[in-house]
């Protein structure tokens, strides 16, 4: 057997097919510089010797850190991946990461007995229980706070692995129900915060961290969540195909037939802000069963039957706020709003009047050389205004949800200042088409990244200074200056967007210019035609188009709309509006922008780099756990590997960078004994009687091995990639 693998082992390669795929393939011969190959299917194909790539050893097929393959091209990680795939092995390590490949199936990896396996060490295989567990072991035992970093494309299944990495911290019980009802705030935020897109039927709009704290007897006493960036657009317009927030269908599908009435439900397809997409149902998905699931979670965190009944006439309100239409009152096309079912039931669900809601939606209120006007709104303006204050509603009602699962999980005076963060937010994105929304997500992933780089340089760097190794040779990539495109002042991307969007008369065209203008010389951004630019991130080139940026960017809500909803007697909007006005009163003024609350004066892009910066430092403090997630097909569906697809998230989500990190210092570790013991019987002279370490320093004297490529630690040698593999060929033709 063993003979058997040695002779074929160096005939294992990798060659790249037609279609781009790499194969695991048999060299039978080579002559020149060609070589001809046995494909898996029984091929046979003469490629260029120079294209193929060694393949590892049979022995090493599935192994479950990635960091033990002798080869770590991208070849042999992606084989490795998917062989362990195809065997249901969804996880695996790569050095300190946890890599997952979405099984897009139920696979039986779940459950109590796994989560005592693990508890109970019988079980070591990689897994998201692992990194809860040794997060939860590492917390008590280094007294530190923990957190669980999982990133990701859409649909790769953060959100799945975040629920599984709570399930398990859940199952350490707390006490009065706690560690329960933090289960349950999952089902409430999904339906309120996540939709169908075309990349994932249940796509988070949203990013979450959930705070999860431990008393001193390491039980759950209580969590906090924090949510950034909810996807507001979605509610008055989303893609054919896609879906608005899963609430919408839950209610119209659920309700029982008083609630229906009290809230003049109508059927999905009877609304315009739900019929544009042309997609009301998902597969598989029964959404008048949700609708029972998320009232009884909401039960569960304590939100009373009164604010339920508050929260989904909100729901329908800004239903119906995307029917009511408008009448043109005069030749130059202004409007008042129609007085129909719609206008009546939004005022009656809103507790308005009808004549406030036309005031709000066909009127603005200016200040004109210190003078109060009235300008009276176009059919455009008083459609933009309409939805926006349909967005504005929505994400109040998300705001407020969020307060009160926090208020319901409060840690109050147990908390002993333990926790365990569990971060769940949108990956890296680069699409046909990217806008304000990509931008700021792959700036936030920027920023990750930075804190993923700098946490593996840190874990490198004391294992080689505990073995007495001048790291000083080991080079790490750095994103900084990327980051500094981003964030520095005052021309940096974010100060130049601000800028432009305080300019009444700028335009996404303009503000394209000045990037252009102030930006052209760094090596991270490239000026493109028109409205283009390309940002070159750690993950790769995306192109970033600046319509709608400034307008997305400053989000507002006029002051007309702001008053109309503190005037409301429904309390959510109610509250969310008085404390905008309040806010507005202990700002500063900053330029001008016309009839607006100062509180909006933070722009969308200032709120979220704030949020980040906090987030980052609230990292910072902890000891990270990375989870990387991969989707393999882009179908939704099981037992599909494209390797293409996975390669590139690889790539994006720093698989790779683990791996090229630890090549570009010495990735194979040997430790004295065992390097003496493998090839000491190569050395040409008797050495019976030396010790481990002159024995080891013997032979690479003999083989060559030139010093810049190894160092001899205390306890380990430690080699640059490939340096083994001569000695292994050696020692397997002897
Ligand atoms: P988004 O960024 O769009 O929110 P996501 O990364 O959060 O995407 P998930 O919603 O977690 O993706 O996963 C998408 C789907 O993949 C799930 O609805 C589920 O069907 C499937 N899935 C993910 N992880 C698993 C798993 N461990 N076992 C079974 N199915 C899974
Ligand atoms: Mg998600």
């Amino acid at each position: 057997r063993t003979n058997e693998w040695r002779a074929g082992a160096k005939h294992r390669v990798f060659c790249q097919l037609p279609n781009g795929d790499w194969a695991l393939c048999t060299v039978i011969t080579t002559s020149g510089d060609e070589s001809v190959l046995k494909v898996p299917e029984g091929k046979v194909l003469r490629l260029k010797t120079e294209s193929l790539q060694p393949a590892n050893p049979e022995i090493l097929d599935g192994v479950d850190d990635l960091m033990q393959l002798s080869y770590l091209s991208e070849p042999s990680v992606l084989y490795n991946l998917q062989y362990r795939y195809s065997q249901d092995m969804i996880y695996t390590k790569a050095g300190p990461v946890l890599v997952a490949v979405n099984p897009f199936k139920k696979v039986a990896l779940y459950g109590n007995e796994y989560i005592k396996a693990y508890k109970n060490k019988t079980m070591d295989s990689p897994h998201v229980y692992a990194i809860a567990d040794s997060a939860l072991r590492e917390m008590k035992r280094d007294e530190v706070n923990q957190s669980i970093i999982i990133s990701g494309e859409s649909g790769a299944g953060k959100t799945e692995t975040a629920k599984i990495a709570m399930q398990y911290l859940a199952s350490l019980g707390g006490g009065s129900g706690i560690e329960y009802e933090i289960l349950q705030t999952n089902p409430i935020l999904e339906a309120f915060g996540n939709a169908k897109t075309l990349r994932n039927d249940n796509s988070s709009r949203f990013g979450k961290l959930i705070e999860i704290h431990f008393s001193t007897t390491g039980r759950i006493c209580g969590a906090m969540v924090q949510t950034f960036l909810l996807e507001k657009s979605r509610v008055v317009q989303c893609a054919v195909g896609e879906r608005s927030y899963h609430i919408f269908y839950q209610l119209c599908a659920g309700a029982p037939t008083t609630l229906r009435e009290k809230l003049n439900l109508k059927k999905v397809d009877e609304y315009k802000y739900l019929k544009q997409s042309c997609c009301y149902s998902i597969a598989g998905v029964d959404d008048a069963e949700m609708f029972r699931a998320v009232t009884e979670a909401m039960n569960i965190v304590h939100i009373s039957q009164e604010d339920q009944d508050n929260v989904f006439a909100m729901v329908s309100a800004v239903l119906w706020l995307g029917d009511v239409s408008f009448t043109i009152i005069d030749n130059e096309n202004h409007v008042e709003i129609t007085v129909e079912e719609a206008a009546e039931t939004v005022s009656r669900l809103l507790g308005c009047s009808i004549e406030d809601l036309n005031l709000a939606l066909s009127k603005r209120h200016m200040k004109v050389n210190n003078e109060n006007i009235v300008q009276k709104l176009t059919l455009t303006q008083a459609t933009d205004t309409r939805d926006a204050l349909a967005k504005a509603l929505y994400a109040s009602l998300f705001e407020w949800l969020v307060e009160q699962i926090n208020k319901s999980l409060s840690v109050g005076k147990r908390r002993t200042g333990r926790s365990i963060s569990i971060l769940d937010i949108y990956g890296f994105e680069s699409f046909d088409k990217n806008s304000f929304e990509q931008f700021c997500i792959n700036y936030a992933n920027e920023r990750l990244q930075q804190h993923f780089n700098r946490h593996l340089f840190k874990l490198e760097q004391e294992e080689y200074v505990e073995d007495g190794i001048d790291w000083a040779k080991v080079e790490f990539e750095d994103n900084q200056d990327c980051l500094n495109l981003f964030e520095k002042k005052p021309l940096g991307l974010l100060s130049l967007l601000d800028e432009e969007s305080t300019f009444p008369n700028a335009t996404d065209l303009t503000f394209a210019n000045k990037l252009k203008q102030h930006l052209d010389t760094n090596s991270c951004f490239r000026g493109e035609r028109g409205k283009a630019f390309t940002v070159r991130h750690y993950a790769g080139e995306v192109a970033y188009d600046t319509s709608g940026f400034l307008e997305k960017n400053r989000d507002l809500l006029h002051m007309d709309s702001i008053q109309f909803l503190a005037k409301c007697k429904l309390s959510i909007p109610q509250t969310f509006a008085s404390k905008m006005l309040a806010q507005s009163d202990n700002l500063e003024s900053v330029p001008y922008r016309p009839s607006v609350a100062d509180s909006q004066k933070l722009s969308v892009a200032m709120k979220f780099k704030g949020q980040l910066f906090q987030l980052m430092q609230r990292l910072e403090s902890t000891t990270p756990h990375f989870i990387r997630c991969i989707k393999p097909n882009n179908l939704q569906l099981p037992a599909i590997y494209g390797q293409e697809l996975v390669l590139q998230q690889l790539k994006c989500c720093g698989v790779l960078e683990v791996v090229r990190i630890s090549r570009s210092g010495y990735p194979t570790r040997m430790t004295h004994q065992k390097f003496a013991r493998r090839y000491g019987f190569l050395l040409l002279e008797d050495v019976a009687s030396q010790d481990p370490l002159s024995v080891s320093v013997a032979i690479l004297h003999q083989f060559n091995i030139l010093p810049e490529m190894y160092q001899v630690g205390y306890t380990k040698l430690f080699f640059r990639t490939g340096q083994i593999g001569n000695l292994e060929n050696t020692r397997n033709r002897t």
